[in-house]
């Protein structure tokens, strides 16, 4: 049976670099790819037609496929909406919740052609390759009761941090999986020296870990695993923690791969249906100048057809395509520098299209 892949562009720079994606898609597709193509609106744009940024017809659609290519949401246009619940962030919010993506793997890899844009030096980065499992849909960010109120004539603000074992356990298997296909280490990053939440978190690690024994587990308090992302980051394979420890380091390692043009990301359910998109956002700055950088897209169509549709020939063809383009010198303006050729967002997808065929 064909498989189903929802196509969300979104708002600002997402249409141009999704446009670049799909092409990409669709050349697996004259190759054999058995997959429907569907589209919808999502974040301010669906605002704009339907008066909501997750419209249900989006909605219905997401929940029958099974991928999510989504570009990116938001942008000046809609910042003023008084009614949070409207704000194109929501509607990205939203699918994660009804779609139960708990699964969050952000992938920090550096193409060696880009090693000049690290920050760091490049013998502290060359051949960095991480995959970040960060929990999403639990811990302090959903976590009740939550509010800010008057307490003894002074407002105080409270948020409550909480996992149950189950929660824990599910990002802990993804972990171990995913190090298993990998160099089967996993770092389980907590702060169970205060947090009792976290105590629980690596209780549940090291039982999990009893079952698999072929992979090597770690436990990092959050502040030192910071400090070693930018010390020594090779030192790491799979990462594994919670949503706001996972939203903060997987950010500080994004950058330490010079470009976020170049980072894709996945979420993923227990049924194994995920939403992929890059870790950018919507870009507004450049958003219609034919200047983003589509690679980060691109590579979360890799990853679609790799942990979504099990297709990991088509996936490592496009990876290696990417590889090509790069060796090639071509560079979108984020990751330009003296001596490559620059070229807009769809001569980067055509360019990568060649690769593909070759
Ligand atoms: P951003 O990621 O959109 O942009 C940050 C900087 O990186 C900008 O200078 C931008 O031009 C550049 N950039 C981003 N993607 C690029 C690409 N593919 N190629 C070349 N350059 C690229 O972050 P921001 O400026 O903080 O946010 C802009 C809007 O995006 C906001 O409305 C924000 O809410 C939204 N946002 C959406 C998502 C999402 O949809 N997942 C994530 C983050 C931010």
């Amino acid at each position: 049976m064909s498989r189903r892949i929802l196509v969300l562009p979104g708002d600002g720079i997402g249409p141009e670099i999704t446009d670049e994606a799909i092409k990409v898609l669709q050349a697996c597709q004259r190759q054999g790819l058995d997959v429907i193509i569907d589209e919808g609106l999502v974040g301010g744009s669906a605002y704009d037609v339907h008066g909501e940024p997750l419209p249900v017809e989006t909605l219905d659609k997401a929940k029958a496929s099974d991928a999510i290519l989504l570009g990116a949401v938001g942008g000046p246009k809609w910042d003023d909406i008084d009614d949070l619940s409207k704000r194109p962030e929501k509607g990205l919010l939203g699918l994660r919740k009804q779609l139960g993506l708990f699964g969050n793997l952000r992938p920090a890899i550096l193409y060696p052609q880009l090693v000049e844009a690290s920050s760091l030096k490049p013998d502290v980065v060359s051949g960095l390759d991480i995959m970040i499992v960060r929990e999403l849909t639990g811990g302090i960010y959903f976590g009740q009761p939550r509010g800010i109120e008057e307490r003894n004539g002074e407002r105080v603000g409270f948020n409550t941090y909480v996992y149950s074992a189950s929660e824990i356990e599910r990002i802990g298997r993804v972990a171990f999986e995913m190090a298993r296909k990998r160099d089967k280490r996993v770092c389980s990053v907590d702060k169970a020296n205060v947090l009792e939440v976290t105590i629980l978190w690596r209780e549940i690690m090291e039982r999990l870990a009893e079952e698999y024994p072929d992979v090597e587990l770690s436990h990092m308090y959050v502040d030192n695993a910071a400090m070693q992302l930018v010390r020594e980051p090779k030192q790491f394979d799979v990462i594994v923690t919670g949503n706001m420890f996972g939203d903060i380091l997987s950010d500080a390692a994004a950058m330490l791969t010079g470009s976020i043009g170049m980072l894709p990301s996945a979420s993923l359910n227990e049924r194994g249906q995920g939403m992929y998109e890059p870790c950018h956002g919507s870009a507004p700055d450049i958003a219609g100048q034919g200047m983003a950088n589509p690679l980060a897209t691109i590579l979360s169509v890799a990853m679609m057809l790799r942990y979504s549709l099990d297709e990991p020939g088509y996936a490592a063809r496009i990876e290696g395509a990417v590889g090509n383009v790069l060796d090639d010198g071509l560079r979108t303006a984020d990751i330009a520098y003296p001596g490559t050729q620059r070229v807009s967002t769809s001569e980067m997808g055509e360019a990568v299209l060649d690769a593909f065929a070759r």
